[in-house]
């Protein structure tokens, strides 16, 4: 029944042959790519050497307690914290933002004992990550969304404190973002920071994809713990810090607020339960990774990486503002751009041209805020240090594209997309399915999308 080791890999191989490259810049989402294959082999070598180790124990296996603590050292630098930052490795952004949500939420109840079994507010930017939706569902916060500028798709500092004066005393946490992901843009942190520090409330700076990009791009007004009021900060390695999937960072100002994160147990007849994160059991070869890459790129490597970032950023904006037809919303700082239309070209139709030139965009629908504005459907694209060697390419097939679909009407909205994708599954072209996700109402997209999603992994009857 056994199968050789070499049939078993060659039907990885195989499978992976049928991903998306996640190498050489085609992907513009998702992946992030440094260009530099030796990089590539220190990470999987150091993450090699760690998967048989479990970081649930870092009493047990103190080789993961040291890396951790090396990495919240060199993060703490980095982001300008003090000695009183201190902060955990987690497995990626979400965690990272689930944990600055409950230790907001478990000092907010602890500050009186009326409010232990009270629901607190969670105060955001509409722009703000899904994964602080995902927190407020999971621990049970209510969420204000907040308008942002619908031209620059910044929030809005006097906005997210009028929120935190409605909320009042229900009001544990504001969360900014730098920059945000929909639009690369870093909300105003030093004034919002400041307000809710007035208020008694805590801020927490998403820097889960600007965190490794931003202190080494240049012209960024103040985002980081250097910012009063600022009580966390998250930031992902498997982001532009270039490590393997499954490592972030979240940073708390003040070891009572990190306590706070902590889930302690002696309930049981096991071993004595001391979780920092969500997680038990532990995988720490990413963590391992992370270390390992920052290591050897040091300071300057980053920042070589992040100024041909920068300079594939410019080319690629460039490029949209030159081309008729669409646009670059707001101003976004750091690697990531979204494309609107702008006279013509519709961004769904144009992200589908860019897949038959083998680029993956990303699609993101618009969306009618609480107030009634609509922030513009766009094309995404989070641009790496790869994008810089493939750059002239990517500018040209993007002018291609547009000129392709430059007039086409944006494709109609057709709810019967919906049984026809749940049971034949995803056409190539999106760009119908897209404008009618777009268009219909949540309470019909929402279980439609978890259903294509659940069947995508449904093994089906066995056989
Ligand atoms: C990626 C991202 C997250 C969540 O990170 P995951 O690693 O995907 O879980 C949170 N915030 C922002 C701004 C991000 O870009």
């Amino acid at each position: 029944m056994t199968r050789p080791a070499a049939d078993v890999l060659a039907e990885l191989t195989a499978l992976r042959e049928a991903d998306p490259p996640t190498h050489g810049g085609r992907v513009l989402s998702y992946v992030y790519d440094h260009g530099r294959p030796e990089l590539d082999r220190l990470a999987e070598q150091a993450a090699t050497a760690f998967l048989p180790v479990n970081g649930l124990d870092p009493t047990t296996f103190r080789s993961v307690a040291v890396l951790e603590r090396a990495l919240v050292a060199r993060a703490r630098t980095l982001f300008h914290g003090d000695d009183d930052v201190v902060g955990s490795v987690t497995s990626g952004g979400t965690e990272s933002c689930l944990l600055a949500v409950k230790t907001a939420r478990d000092v907010w109840r602890a500050a009186d004992p009326a409010r232990a079994h009270s629901r607190a507010t969670l105060v955001l930017p509409t722009t703000a990550h899904p994964a602080f939706h995902k927190a407020a569902a999971y621990l049970d916060l209510d969420v204000v969304a907040v308008p942002v500028d619908v031209a620059s798709g910044r929030a809005s500092a006097a906005d997210l404190l009028a929120a935190l004066d409605a909320a009042g005393p229900r009001a544990a946490l504001v969360v900014v973002s730098a920059p945000s992901y929909p639009f690369g843009v870093v909300d105003p942190v030093a004034e919002v920071a400041a307000g809710a520090a007035a208020r008694g409330v805590a801020c927490h700076v998403d820097a889960c994809i600007g965190g490794f990009v931003l202190p080494w791009w240049g012209d960024v007004e103040p985002w980081d713990l250097a910012v009063p009021g600022v009580t966390s900060l998250s930031a992902d390695l498997h982001k532009y810090g270039y490590a393997p999937k499954g490592v972030s960072l979240v940073l708390h100002r003040g070891r009572d607020r990190h306590r706070a994160q902590y889930f302690a147990t002696t309930a049981w007849p096991g071993y004595p339960v001391v979780n920092p994160t969500v997680l038990g059991s532990r995988a720490a070869g990413a963590m391992a990774a992370a270390w390992a890459v920052g290591e050897s790129l040091g300071d300057d490597g980053y920042a070589d990486l992040v100024a041909r970032t920068r300079a594939a950023t410019a080319t690629v904006r460039a490029a949209v503002d030159a081309c008729p037809g669409m646009r670059v919303v707001g101003e976004p700082t750091g690697p990531l751009l979204a494309v609107a239309d702008d006279g013509g070209v519709d961004p769904f139709h144009l992200v589908d041209a860019l897949r038959r030139r083998g680029w993956l965009a990303q699609s993101q629908p618009a969306m009618t805020q609480p107030d009634g504005t609509t922030l513009p459907r766009t094309a995404h694209l989070t641009l790496t240090a790869v994008t810089d060697d493939v750059v002239d390419a990517l500018a040209a097939d993007l002018v291609r594209s547009a000129d392709e679909v430059r007039g086409v009407t944006p494709a109609a909205v057709d709810p019967s997309l919906v049984e026809r994708v749940l049971t034949h599954g995803l056409p190539d072209e999106l760009a119908g399915v897209m404008a009618t996700l777009e268009a219909l109402p949540a309470d019909v997209v929402v279980p439609a999308l978890v259903g294509v999603l659940q069947a995508a992994i449904d093994p089906g009857p066995s056989a």
